[in-house]
């Protein structure tokens, strides 16, 4: 069992630099032009021939209201007309990729992710998974991993009986809170009795994982209402739940300059927040998985961390590491082996490739010796919290403290301020350093020094 996560308000202020998510490594800043549909199909091939498991991700990009901190990739529009177009150039995406890969790849993990997908229409969402089943090998006897992200304010019972009937076995709900007067200030009203309408369909229909996401930092949050909302949630018993830092960021997301600044909770009531919230949810039984999320423990998530399989790539922390993920839609990214690619994030440009039935791959990486190493190290630390030297040396031909030999004392920095233990054989994120585990990340990445690291939120 996997030791507690401790709360280190000092440590906490020392080390809570800006920097990446390592959704990946190397990060989506570093992806760039060179690489395009040429290297893809390259890629494709060879995940072919290796027969790779897949994971599909979809992005449906509408949403029908603007939610002020939202910095996703999404189109506003009550227009609901404006599926059609994309749906068709999606389709087109999906024939597209699939003849290059083996029918017998199979289809281990699919998510729908937005904008909301649920924008669609139950008849867009059936044709779509018809579409996407007559392409790809989707598993039928409900033992793939299916989800699907979902505004309560989208769905109702009847759009829930319709996604399990589809297929689908996993919800992810966005919450983010449930105090009116911060609902207000964000532009997302959204009742309690809306969400739990969704949760409870969703447990009558026998989805077998329901995530919940809550933002922190919000305005008008105080630690006395956020803790409420907490509240109120672990009475939801979702079985993860993601809980974010809202990072304030108007010159780069357009929808957050109609946030008033002033009405922003201060940076030390933002810790206070953060710090409640572990209290409860560690008292309600979640476990900390790493990276603002929380899992139960009979959850997959929290039981392939402590097998020590857990990975983690653009879909968040995953049981699909071993899978080539395939992203399908606007600005959806892939990572084929040891490439990268994402499609242009611009709506008409990628609607516009694919009417002239070409890929939308816009810009990518290809990962090179160094990259993959540090991939792996990153990965050990963000998912098991510990990092044995003779694994990665055995994998990489390499000496660890040879190779690395420059970043040690940094590295003994932070074993001596109890952020990890540091011996000849490995690195352990102690209790302690657990919140903190980007900032071990960060000693790893070589890319960093060379970019701007406003780019990027908050450790917390
Ligand atoms: S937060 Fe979600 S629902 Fe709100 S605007 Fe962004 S993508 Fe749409």
């Amino acid at each position: 069992m996997l030791d507690a996560i401790r709360w280190d308000s000092d440590l906490i202020r020392r080390y809570d630099l800006a920097g990446p998510r390592y959704t990946s490594y190397p990060t989506a800043v570093q992806f760039h032009s060179q690489v395009g549909t040429f290297d893809l199909f390259h890629a494709l091939r060879d995940s072919r021939k290796a027969l790779r498991p897949l994971s599909l991700y979809v992005h449906v990009p509408f949403c029908a209201n603007i939610c002020y901190y939202c910095a996703c990739n999404k189109v506003i529009t009550k227009d609901r007309g404006r599926a059609l177009p994309y749906l068709q150039r999606l389709e087109q995406e999906i024939q597209l990729i699939a003849c290059h890969l083996d029918p017998a790849q199979k289809v281990e993990q699919l998510h729908f992710g937005g904008g909301t997908p649920t924008f669609l229409s139950h008849d867009e969402l059936r044709q779509l998974m018809a579409h996407l089943r007559k392409h790809f090998n989707l598993l039928d006897d409900d033992s793939g991993d299916y989800g699907i992200e979902i505004d309560p304010r989208e769905a109702d019972w009847s759009t829930m009986g319709l996604l399990r009937e589809l297929g689908f076995n996993r919800v992810s709900i966005g919450l983010q809170d449930l105090d009116p007067a911060v609902q207000r200030a964000v532009n997302r009203l959204q009742s309690l009795e809306e969400t739990r309408a969704v949760i409870d369909a969703a447990r009558t229909l026998q989805f077998r994982s329901i995530n919940i996401d809550l933002i922190y930092g919000l305005p008008k949050q105080t630690p006395e209402n956020f803790a409420r909302t907490v509240e109120e949630v672990i009475s939801l018993q979702p079985d993860r739940l993601s809980v974010f830092n809202y990072a304030h960021l108007p010159e780069r997301f357009m929808p957050q300059r109609r946030i008033n600044g002033n009405e922003l909770p201060a940076p030390a009531q933002k810790l206070e927040m953060l710090e409640r919230t572990i209290e409860q949810l560690t008292a309600a039984g979640y476990r900390y998985i790493g990276m603002d999320h929380f899992a139960l423990p009979d959850d997959e998530l929290a039981i392939a961390q402590e097998e020590e399989t857990l990975q983690r790539n653009f879909q968040g922390y995953t049981t699909h590491g071993h899978c080539d993920l395939i992203g399908l839609g606007v600005s959806a990214i892939s990572q084929i082996g040891d490439l990268y690619c994402q499609n242009s994030s611009d709506l008409n440009e990628y609607q516009n490739t694919l009417a002239a039935a070409q890929l939308a791959t816009s810009r990518g990486l290809v990962c090179n010796a160094d990259d993959r190493l540090r991939r792996a190290v990153i990965q050990q630390l963000i998912c098991n919290f510990s990092l044995e030297f003779a694994a990665i040396e055995q994998q990489f031909n390499i000496d660890f403290q040879g190779y690395f030999g420059a970043l040690w004392p940094q590295l003994q920095g932070m074993a001596s301020d109890g952020l990890i233990a540091l011996d000849r054989e490995r690195i352990a994120v102690l209790p302690a350093g657990r919140l903190l585990v980007r900032s071990v990340c960060m000693v790893f990445d070589a890319y960093l020094e060379q970019q701007n690291r406003q780019r990027f939120s908050r450790v917390i």
